[in-house]
């Protein structure tokens, strides 16, 4: 059996830990089956307990831009882990990645370390609000900031303009500080900030949404939230969790040249160890402890292990001029070779692709916000996820992930996976 022992491990994982997984979409819920257990991987292949091999699409969800186990991050990672793992005392390669990160991003005067991008989204709003003295924030319907409170909010019924808590746990008090708007839609925020154009302390949002399949911003989005932001006295928080250091060496904020006053950063930050970021101007970062009076701490935040993994990726990513070109060129390889397999096939699909960052929706109209990218029909979607699965190729195991490539892809590993693509397609 081709999964066997991935499934034996799932069932044992089950008793101890919820659902079996640390993050739901592990799990394999929203497309069936047993989800693979990871043996270890190199490069663009990803080695699962049962002998199999995969071409990987997922890169860890981003981190892993330059593949897997990438030698000058493990040997960075394993000369510092001689020195001791953690001090919660400052240490000088703090300053070193601070000033390598500042220098590939554009415009920002400081920037801090924490433990994940939800951190970084949650400290980012806290700093915002102590900035402006105002509490409510806007967020984009199908845009992911990570599993704090504020950003579990879902749409609310008819023309409630504020959102309601979209998991359990979440309080309605929260949730009514969280107003929402359909992503590309400037209309719906030009509305929220008449309703409310004292109150708003910022706007969060994905530069390009990466968390309901690979969304663009329309032409003048961005600007326009800009614009609206600096007319009604509210910061602009660009989250660059899966863009920064991925669409370019400066994210989002150098590829589509908006300036944010807030960037949060994570996932290629750490180089796959447990690292997020929040940069800012000096005016703004000024508020934070223990400079100001907006507090945010972390015994483990600015960890060695971490901040040696993160600078040896940045360095990386930095020396090589090229990378981003290429990363490029290998995505428009696989997206022209999708393409071709549906023509011939005439499937209605729409293929979205910014940088390194594609989504398939098997849908005939424009995806262009959460509405949608909704609407793809679900049991396409798992055979399809299934049959690449059986191909060697791991895909993101929801319909509403982007997929992220990685520079240790060869143009044959692309070639690969469209031959893949072409014989699971062609079973529809
Ligand atoms: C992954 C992600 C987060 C959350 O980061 P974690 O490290 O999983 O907490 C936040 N924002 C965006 C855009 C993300 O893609």
């Amino acid at each position: 059996m081709r999964y066997q022992r991935s499934s034996a491990l799932f069932k044992e994982a089950q008793q101890v830990i919820p659902g079996g997984v640390n993050s739901p979409v592990r799990a394999f819920r929203s497309v069936g089956g047993t989800p693979i257990f990871v043996e270890k991987a190199k490069g663009a292949y990803l080695y699962d307990v049962d002998g199999n091999t995969y071409l990987d699409y997922i890169a860890s969800w981003g981190p892993m831009i330059l593949g897997h186990a990438y030698a000058p991050v493990i040997e960075a990672v394993k000369k510092r882990a001689d020195k001791g793992t953690s001090f919660g005392i400052p240490t000088e390669l703090e300053t070193e990645i601070a000033s390598w990160a500042l220098k590939m991003i554009p415009h920002m005067d400081k920037i801090r370390f924490v433990n994940s991008g939800t951190e970084a989204c949650m400290s980012a709003v806290r700093l915002a609000r102590g900035v402006t003295q105002r509490e409510k924030i806007i967020k984009f319907k199908g845009c992911y900031h990570g599993h704090s409170d504020a950003f579990l909010i879902q749409a609310g019924s008819g023309a409630v303009t504020f959102g309601s808590p979209s998991s359990p746990g979440v309080t309605k008090g929260t949730a009514k500080d969280t107003l929402l708007s359909a992503f590309n839609n400037l209309t719906e925020v030009e509305h929220l900030f008449k309703e409310y154009p004292e109150e708003i302390a910022a706007i969060i949002v994905e530069p390009v949404a990466g968390n309901m399949g690979c969304i663009p911003p329309v032409e003048g989005f961005l600007k326009g939230l800009r614009q609206l932001c600096d007319q009604y006295g509210s910061l602009l928080i660009f989250d660059e969790v899966m863009t920064g250091f991925r669409l370019a060496k400066g994210g989002a904020q150098e590829l589509l040249g908006i300036k944010a006053d807030i960037a949060t950063y994570g996932k290629v930050v750490g180089g796959g160890l447990p690292v997020g970021a929040f940069a800012a101007k000096n005016e703004i970062m000024n508020h934070l402890a223990p400079e100001g009076n907006v507090y945010q701490a972390g015994t483990l935040s600015g960890n060695p292990l971490a901040m040696a993994a993160g600078l040896a990726m940045l360095q990386t990513l930095d020396a090589e001029p090229d990378l981003y070109t290429r990363l490029a060129q290998k995505t428009e390889r696989l997206e022209v070779g999708f393409k071709s397999v549906l023509e011939k096939k005439a499937i209605p699909y729409q293929i979205n692709r910014l940088g390194s960052m594609i989504s398939l929706h098997f849908t005939d109209q424009p995806v262009i916000d959460f509405e949608t990218a909704a609407p793809g029909d679900n049991a396409q979607f798992n055979s399809y996820f299934h049959g690449m699965l059986n191909e060697g190729i791991y895909l993101p195991p929801s319909a509403f992930e982007s997929y992220f490539l990685n520079d240790a892809l060869s143009n044959e590993d692309i070639d690969k996976t469209v031959e893949s693509f072409s014989s699971v397609i062609n079973k529809f």
